[in-house]
């Protein structure tokens, strides 16, 4: 069940989600900058160490998706809010331009062979949404065959979950503005140019076609085993926060527990 703090930001299944109504500057989950990153902070250590006992139960995995537009956080996300974890028990997976292997296959065998085994927690960088999001908008693929992929996602994610994974999806959304902004950036600050891809250019040309395929995706593939969370991301601090903490609400959710001895009693053995 969603707690109170997660409703302000899920799509609730078949929900219509207009993302112009949604402000990407909207803080008013947070008492301020600071308190949202001292929250921060606290909830990174949690899952860190909720982290810790998910892999040593090895009973259930965690698959966080992050997607959004470009320059909408998903690297700083990962780095914000997995920063205390150890490399151990974490996996993450950026999803680029399919390769000619990839291709050759139905386009979830990437995603799957990508998906976390128990005990991990796997961050994806991008995700098979992309194959509703840019493949719809740039026209990779016949209309029918996008249409029936919501639903075969739906499906696919309904197995991981049945399965033992637990999903959290997370829409990373910034302003046309802000994108302006950190794209102006990323072309003059040279420890940022590699960021920069021209191509980024094209997709800003298509902003409005990139908000209504998210719409869609998050209205038709929201569900209660794999829900859709709107992170208004213009703030890195407010996305931060929000991410962390549903993140390890999640996990708490879980409840892993280190395992007891198996089939030896700490009493009798005598480490000499
Ligand atoms: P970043 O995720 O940091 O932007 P890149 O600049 O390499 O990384 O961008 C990855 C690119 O791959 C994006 O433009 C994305 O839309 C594209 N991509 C990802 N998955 C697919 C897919 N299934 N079909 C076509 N393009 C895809």
């Amino acid at each position: 069940m969603p707690s109170q703090f997660a409703k302000k930001f899920i799509v609730g299944p078949g929900k219509a989600v207009s993302l112009a109504k949604i402000d990407p500057r909207d803080d008013s989950a947070f008492k301020g900058k600071d308190q949202a990153k001292a929250q921060t902070q606290k909830d990174a250590e949690a899952i860190d160490a909720l982290q810790d006992k998910l892999y040593a139960e090895g009973k259930h995995s965690l698959l966080v998706v992050l997607q959004g537009i470009d320059c909408s956080g998903k690297d700083g996300t990962v780095r914000a809010v997995f920063n205390t974890c150890g490399p151990i028990g974490v996996e993450v997976t950026p999803f680029k331009v399919p390769s000619p292997e990839e291709r050759a296959h139905d386009y979830l065998w990437r995603v799957h062979e990508a998906c976390p085994e128990k005990g991990i927690i796997g961050i994806f960088n991008r995700s098979h949404y992309e194959d509703v999001l840019v493949v719809k908008v740039r026209k990779l693929a016949k209309p029918d065959v996008i249409e029936r992929r919501y639903e075969e996602i739906n499906q696919f994610e309904k197995m991981l979950s049945d399965n033992g994974t637990r999903i959290l999806k997370f829409m990373l959304h910034i302003s046309k503005a802000e994108q302006a902004e950190r794209l102006k950036e990323r072309v003059t600050d040279p420890a940022k140019q590699w960021k920069f891809n021209p191509s980024d250019l094209e997709d800003r040309k298509l902003w409005n076609d990139y908000m209504a395929a998210y719409e869609t995706a998050l209205r038709r593939c929201s569900t209660a085993h794999a829900p859709w969370y709107v992170i208004p991301a213009d703030r890195n601090w407010a996305r931060n926060a929000a991410i962390s903490r549903i993140v390890r609400e999640a996990l708490e959710e879980l409840a892993p527990k280190y395992p007891p001895p198996d089939g030896w009693d700490p009493k009798t053995v005598v480490v000499k």
